[in-house]
């Protein structure tokens, strides 16, 4: 016990005393949240990299497509993809192979929970200062795992496992899906993202359903963006 005792101990002053990389793992949807996420991250110093997570999302086929095809445009390191269907062996969200229409489809309990784990580790393995989410204005009080109180406990709960301070990068987090939508359009980038619960590819491009929640509120905002330019 006594060694047991030590050994912890010598490992949180090692981790109070590591100097920071300014390496910071995203977790990276091909969205338009997520993109935003890094590429502001980015400007704050950081270098990207981004982990995609393939669970049985309905949408995960135009998802890896442009994780993959857009990370070099977009100034990220190539993009980490692991796979896991636990998810879909646990619940039974329409999110998860079926057609989805609103939030209510879309929950998948504890996924952002779990992500963020997932993406601890993964910035404990390449020496990363943290991980960022795609968190916005909008995602409060939807979703129980993605508010700020969730992410603040997020980033005590990966700390202590690591015996590391382990940051929870939130760049989005005072902004709205509006803003962020005329961020990526104003880039040029938005083009590179996928907001469709439904996407699938079709001759080697991401085709979205345009009639879920999330693709009636994209373009909405890109009709309003359209308008005012
Ligand atoms: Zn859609």
């Amino acid at each position: 016990m006594e060694t047991a005792k030590t050994k912890m101990n010598e490992e949180l002053l090692k981790g109070l005393q590591r100097e920071p990389t300014h390496k910071a793992v995203l977790l990276y949807s091909g969205g338009i949240d997520s993109t935003a996420a890094g590429l502001l991250l980015k400007q704050e110093g950081y270098s990207i990299w981004p982990l995609f997570i393939k669970y049985g999302q309905s949408a995960q086929a135009a998802e890896e497509y442009l994780v993959r095809t857009s990370t070099e445009k977009l100034g990220f390191e190539p993009t980490r993809t692991i796979e896991t269907d636990l998810l879909k062996q646990l619940t039974r969200s329409r999110l998860l192979g079926q057609t989805s229409v609103d939030d209510s489809d879309a929950w998948v309990p504890g996924r952002n929970t779990l992500f963020m784990v997932l993406a601890g580790i993964y910035a404990k393995q390449i020496d990363a200062d943290g991980i960022s989410i795609g968190y916005m204005l909008d995602d409060n009080f939807v979703f129980g795992d993605n508010d700020f109180f969730h992410h603040q406990a997020m980033e005590g709960i990966l700390s202590r496992s690591f015996l590391q301070p382990t940051r929870v990068l939130l760049p989005t987090m005072a902004r709205g899906k509006q803003d962020l939508t005329k961020l990526l359009y104003q880039r040029g980038v938005l083009d590179l993202t996928v907001s469709c619960w439904n996407a699938k590819m079709a001759e080697g491009r991401v085709v979205s359903c345009q009639e879920c929640a999330n693709c009636v509120e994209r373009n909405k905002y890109i009709n309003e963006l359209r308008e005012k330019l």
